[in-house]
């Protein structure tokens, strides 16, 4: 049987942060679900989580998300840092604004927050810190500098967590995907179709399948199932790592 534990977890009122909340909810925790979008709502409570509205761009808002837990379920156990952005801009034409915006959501916040937790996992000598990072944080692709840029940051702060967590029952780890089924690849198709002037098909069979031995794009679930096993007592020695579910994409 799987401890019930608290979670917060970011991103969720669509993809793979909203399949999060569910399958985290299916095994018995309680989540608290931060999201920018009010949609976020509805969807968090039709599985039983708690929403919090919060731009996690803000550093305040971020710290906040994190009492609001503290305050209503006494701890936090887990920690799922999923909210992200994409912008598709050749580096000569990348906007300053979207740089930082980028930066400050997919690398400060999920800093922020695991400095907020750790005090309650610390003392609990238990915790679980998850990071939705993606194979662009193992590879680049052009058109994607504050993306990729945030994502290997994101795998540096994950193992820095690591060697910081593991005298105190704190792991952390970063998951790697490929293309999944979300909001998020629907407004990445349509970007690249203008960036590169070809269809939306070509783009996804040419560009966003190039490098996937499995030619196919990952449901939402699959990420959320391996967010579960590294979550649970189970993973309790696997700190510090990136797990790939990328398509065998990164095997070439
Ligand atoms: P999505 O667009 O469906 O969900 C992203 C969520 O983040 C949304 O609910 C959005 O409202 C929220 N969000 C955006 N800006 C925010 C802000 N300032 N404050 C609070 N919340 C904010 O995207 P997704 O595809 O489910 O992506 C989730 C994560 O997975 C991202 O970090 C993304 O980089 C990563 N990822 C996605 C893919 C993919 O192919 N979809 C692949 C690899 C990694």
């Amino acid at each position: 049987a799987t401890t019930p534990r608290v979670a917060i977890v970011t991103g969720t009122s669509s993809g793979i942060g909203a399949a999060v909340v569910a399958h985290l909810r299916e095994q018995g925790h309680q989540v608290l679900a931060v999201d920018f979008n009010p949609d976020g709502q509805v969807v968090a409570e039709a599985v039983g989580a708690v929403f919090h509205r919060a731009d996690l761009t803000n550093a305040d808002a971020c710290r906040a998300a994190v009492e609001d837990a503290m305050s209503r379920f006494g701890r936090v156990d887990i920690l799922v840092n999923n909210a992200g952005i994409q912008h598709v801009a050749p580096i000569e034409e990348f906007p300053e604004d979207k740089w930082r915006q980028i930066i400050d959501l997919m690398l400060t916040a999920p800093f922020l927050l695991t400095q907020a937790v750790w005090p309650s996992m610390r003392e609990n000598g238990w915790g679980r810190i998850i990071n939705i990072a993606s194979v662009h944080a193992q590879v680049a692709s052009p058109g994607k500098a504050a993306y990729v840029s945030a994502k290997h940051g994101m795998i540096g702060l994950t193992k820095t967590a690591a060697l910081e967590g593991g005298p105190q029952g704190i792991t952390a780890n970063a998951i790697c995907p490929a293309y999944v089924k979300t909001p998020l690849v629907d407004n990445q198709i349509a970007d690249q179709a203008k960036l590169h002037g070809m269809p939306e098909q070509q783009v996804i069979e040419q560009i966003m399948l190039k490098n996937a031995a499995v030619k196919r794009l990952i449901d939402p679930a699959e990420v959320a199932g391996m967010v579960g096993y590294l979550a649970s007592d189970a993973a309790g020695a696997v700190t510090g790592a990136s797990w790939n579910i990328d398509l065998g994409w990164t095997a070439q």
